[in-house]
């Protein structure tokens, strides 16, 4: 496993508690947890919140769900695997004789290297939960006046990216909101979207900030790619401190220009390539977060923190 991270003291021993108190279960592999039924029951809660965060400020978001697969296909024509290769899970599958099933069978039996009869298939684990919304939106043909806003939902997204720290993840959840239109609307709306969010993370009582961000860029060619995104601010952050040296992101607001419009052909009403941005919370970072800021037995919370979450009828 040479891509694990180590945890610091402060992590480890946030992870432990989180453990003990059932919040999280162990899988055996870092970064992959069970969840027990209280840390669900925020998460969800928060999954609705931000639904209803959505609707008060006007947004009628149009809902789509996917799978949390991708066609490998897709990740090729992306371009993922020359940003991050290191993040990308991609799924293998038999395929030979019954004397090679029975190879492997044994090898794996003996946990000893079985992958010689392992074929690519044509999926690979969801890096982002936005990414089956573009080529859905492109194949519907030119954009309704105003473009459109989904909401592809709080779907499993992988990483891989082995850590000791609780709040990364290899499997987890992200909640998203995309909108795809003209390229003002856009920026207008990732702005917008931005301040709500800090304001609805400050409203449940997170220390939160945000900055201006990178994506995770890999090799030394990725470290020019990220000073650039940083130029432009094409994306932001919304952090808290959580555990370890430096604050953790939990949410984050991206735009993405001409980039996906351009590769699956999406264009506005008047013609023009459509901008897009998204926007991802975190889940399981900010239930973390709401453990840590408001302690690990959710019953003793503050009233107006569970009238946000759960306490409105929905
Ligand atoms: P980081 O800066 O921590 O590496 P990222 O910039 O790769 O994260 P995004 O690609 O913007 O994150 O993902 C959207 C959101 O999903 C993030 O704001 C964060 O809340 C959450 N997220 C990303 N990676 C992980 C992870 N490994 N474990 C848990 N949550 C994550
Ligand atoms: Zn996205
Ligand atoms: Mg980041």
């Amino acid at each position: 496993m040479a891509a694990y991270r180590e945890a610091t003291p402060d992590q480890a021993e946030l992870l432990d508690a989180l453990v003990a108190a059932g919040h999280l279960i162990p899988s055996g592999v870092p970064g992959v947890y069970g969840r027990g039924s209280d840390f669900e029951k925020v998460r969800l809660g928060l999954d609705g919140h931000v639904t209803r965060v959505a609707t008060a400020a006007g947004e009628t978001p149009e809902t789509l769900r996917f799978p949390p697969v991708l066609p490998r296909r897709q990740l090729e024509d992306l371009g993922y695997l020359e940003s991050f290769p290191h993040l990308a899970g991609t799924v293998f599958a038999f395929e030979g004789t019954e004397a090679q099933a029975r190879a492997q069978a044994e090898r794996a039996g003996g946990h000893e290297d079985w992958t010689e009869h392992q074929c690519m298939t044509d999926l690979v684990l969801m890096p982002a939960v936005c990414y089956p919304v573009y080529p859905a939106v492109a194949r519907r043909g030119t954009l309704p006046a105003g473009g459109v806003t989904i909401d592809p939902g709080g779907s499993y997204a992988f990483r891989h990216e082995p850590s000791g720290d609780p709040a990364r993840l290899q499997m987890f959840h992200m909640r998203e909101l995309v909108r795809i239109a003209e390229p003002e609307t856009v920026q207008a709306w990732r702005d917008g979207w931005r301040d709500r969010a800090l304001e609805l993370l400050r409203g449940l009582g997170l220390d939160a900030d945000f900055d201006v961000a990178s994506d995770p860029f890999f090799g030394r060619s990725g470290r020019m790619m990220a000073a650039s995104q940083r130029e432009q601010a094409l994306k932001f952050e919304i952090l808290v401190q959580i555990a370890g040296p430096e604050p953790t992101a939990v949410a984050s607001f991206n735009y993405h220009q001409d980039h996906f419009s351009g590769l699956y052909g999406i264009t506005t009403a008047d013609g023009q390539p459509a901008h897009t941005a998204c926007l991802g919370f975190g889940h399981e970072r900010i239930v973390i977060a709401l453990l840590k800021t408001h302690g690990l037995d959710v019953s003793t919370w503050p009233p107006e923190v569970c009238d946000a979450l759960w306490g409105v009828a929905a």
